[in-house]
């Protein structure tokens, strides 16, 4: 039976991978309105005040607040009309003392204003207003640049702008926004016996999960992900898809056949496909032992395990960190909870071993219960909260030791 020769530690497979690739950050501009979800590359500094003039909060009349100074229910004051300002039109009057202005909300104040009187607290007349109410300098009035100062930087880099940032950018003119590029990452399924979920199920065949399950993990940190499609094990084709990939994309994930078998032929097609090839084969991890980690016309290629877990925890400790620096997207800092172990595990000495657990609550303390009987389990993985780490050199936790659980990100099961 073949056997892996080399097999390395998590760590020193990155360090061996980084000495051949290394994640660069692209920028790209992109319009503004598009730009919810993704990372900015710069400083917003807003070119305009916003309000870019002092404008009216409310309908009203525009005055010199002087003029209303004892004004009250009682004792009304005459003011005379000297005009009308609507929103949308600039005022040529200058108002003096003892006039008012009509004016709408959000119209321009015109110039020898100070202050508006609500239009609830004012009779009109004809030619000539009576005002019920004072109002001090500045009241009703929004000041220039009292929500955006112009040169004041409204955005910070590396934001993830929502839907309430790009709002800002609308207020402050901004139409267009350099972010950071998303990666986009090529995803394979290899396996003669994978059909697409919605097809018809042929004896031998199964549902290909490692493309959807990829796929969104892609999309949390970050990254576009592009799906190739299954391909059957078989050289030629393997190596065609990730030749593609290759071209079309930044990194290759390519599931299944990545073991040292006779139907593992994905290293040897991604070997062929140019230098340095394949830099790490064999991870000291379970699950994800048939790891391989290659790079190709400076890309990497990442081959994962078929088993949809291994897959998956693959991803979440070799991948996931390279696209989130890539799309500058921050990985959530992994929430980790203190629990302790329902039940005992054995672990593989030599590899480092990660159990998925829920947690359960009881007497108000945290218990970690181990989900899964093998790694092909996805439905018990999908009732896990997280997953715990058993170190290298360890071989037995205890029942009753206190461990920490990794919560898996946005993953939520109260
Ligand atoms: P492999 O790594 O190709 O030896 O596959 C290991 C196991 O995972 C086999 O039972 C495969 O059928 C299964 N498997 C491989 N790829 C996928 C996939 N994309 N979706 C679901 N199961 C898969
Ligand atoms: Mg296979």
């Amino acid at each position: 039976m073949n056997d892996f020769t080399h097999v390395v530690t998590l760590e020193s497979a990155k360090a061996a991978l980084e000495e051949k690739w290394r994640p660069k950050p692209r920028d790209v501009v992109i319009p503004a309105a598009s730009a919810v979800g993704r990372v900015l590359s710069k400083d917003i500094i807003s070119k305009i005040d916003v309000p870019p003039f002092d404008r009216a909060t409310y309908d009203g009349y525009a005055v010199k607040a002087s003029d209303t100074f004892g004004a009250t229910e009682r004792s009304p004051i005459e003011l005379r009309l000297a005009g009308r300002v609507v929103a949308g039109t600039w005022p040529k009057m200058v108002l003096r003392s003892g006039f008012c202005a009509e004016i709408t909300t959000g119209a321009p104040l015109p110039r020898g204003a100070d202050a508006v009187v609500m239009s609830e607290y004012v009779v009109p007349a004809d030619g000539s207003v009576t005002c019920y109410r004072a109002v001090s300098p500045g009241e009703n009035v929004t000041k220039r640049g009292s929500d955006i100062r112009k040169g004041q930087p409204v955005l910070r880099r590396l934001k993830r702008l929502n839907y309430l940032d790009v709002a800002v950018l609308a207020a402050a003119g901004v139409d267009k926004v350099m972010v950071r590029d998303r990666p986009r990452v090529a995803i394979i399924s290899t396996g003669s016996e994978l059909v697409e979920p919605g097809a018809r199920l042929r004896p031998g065949k199964i549902y290909d999960v490692n493309a959807t399950s990829l796929s969104e993990s892609v999309r949390a940190c970050g990254a576009e992900p592009i799906f190739l499609g299954i391909v059957p094990d078989r050289f030629s084709a393997i190596k065609a898809a990730v030749s593609k990939g290759i071209k079309a994309t930044n990194i290759v994930l390519i599931s299944g056949g990545s073991s040292v078998g006779v139907g593992d032929i994905t290293p040897g097609a991604v070997a062929s496909l140019g230098k340095p090839g394949i830099i790490v084969h064999g991870i000291a991890m379970k699950p994800g032992k048939p790891t391989f980690i290659a790079v190709v016309k400076n890309k990497p290629v990442f081959g994962l395990p078929g088993y949809p877990v291994s897959a998956l925890m693959v991803f979440d400790q070799l991948v996931a960190d390279y696209l989130h620096e890539l799309s500058g997207v921050p990985r959530s800092p992994r929430r980790i909870v203190p629990a302790k172990l329902a039940s005992r595990i054995l672990s593989a000495k030599g590899r480092k071993e990660l159990v998925p657990v829920r947690l359960v609550k009881k007497n108000g303390q945290n218990f970690a219960e181990p989900v899964l009987k093998g790694s092909g389990a996805i439905t018990s993985l999908s009732t896990a909260d997280g997953y715990i780490e058993v170190p290298l050199e360890r071989e037995i936790v205890d029942e009753g030791e206190v461990v920490e659980v990794k919560l898996f990100e946005g993953v939520d099961h109260t």
